[in-house]
């Protein structure tokens, strides 16, 4: 029940937060301040076309991971085969193909979108570009929900490394995934239950 609640607050967390943000991403502080006031955007604004509270690629990407690393652990238990990274691969290239929905392309990153168009798995011994961009570490988080502290770091590089070839696109992934694992969600979740 704990785990549920932390995986929970995690993603919820990571949703809300992606969402609150949106309309700001690619803003100057200036900028912010003009249009939101001194302390910045504190609600939920439209973006994009989009109705305010709505998340973007990143979340969908998150999601992706989350999913890959649930049949990874299914594919596993249930087959004995156990390599994380080509499930979650297989699962961004779903994410891939919901692109052509106008609904579904929410500021999607260029370095995922060429990567996974170009038919090939990227990984750190054979990296796909030489892109040290976030839309690595911007959705690895579950990986730190799905793998315990001490693997959660590999995992996460892997995951980024399917887009992200320069170790500085792919090491943060890793780094927060294992800051991941190994948090305490209890007080926030207490939090959240108020
Ligand atoms: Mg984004």
């Amino acid at each position: 029940m704990l785990m549920e609640k932390r995986f929970k607050g995690c993603l919820f967390g990571l949703a809300i937060g992606d969402a609150l943000g949106a309309p700001v991403e690619f803003l100057s502080w200036p900028q912010i301040k003009k249009k939101y006031g001194d302390s910045g955007i504190k609600d939920f604004d439209s973006w994009g076309g989009f109705a305010a509270g709505t998340y973007t690629d990143d979340t969908q990407m998150s999601l992706a991971t989350a999913a890959g690393c649930i049949d990874a652990w299914i594919r596993g238990r249930e087959k004995g085969i156990w390599h994380p990274p080509s499930v979650v691969y297989a699962k961004y290239l779903e994410w891939l193909k919901t692109q052509s929905d106008p609904k579904q392309t929410r500021g999607p990153g260029h370095t995922c979108l060429s990567a996974l168009r170009s038919g090939k798995m990227g990984s750190v011994e054979e990296p796909i570009n030489n892109s040290k961009g976030c839309g690595g570490v911007m959705r690895t988080a579950p990986a730190g929900l799905a793998f315990p502290p001490g693997q959660a770091f590999e995992q996460g590089v892997a995951f980024a490394a399917i887009t992200h070839g320069h170790p500085s696109g792919y090491l943060p992934a890793g780094v927060l995934a294992e800051i991941t694992s190994h948090v305490e969600c209890v007080v926030l979740m207490s939090r959240v239950e108020e």
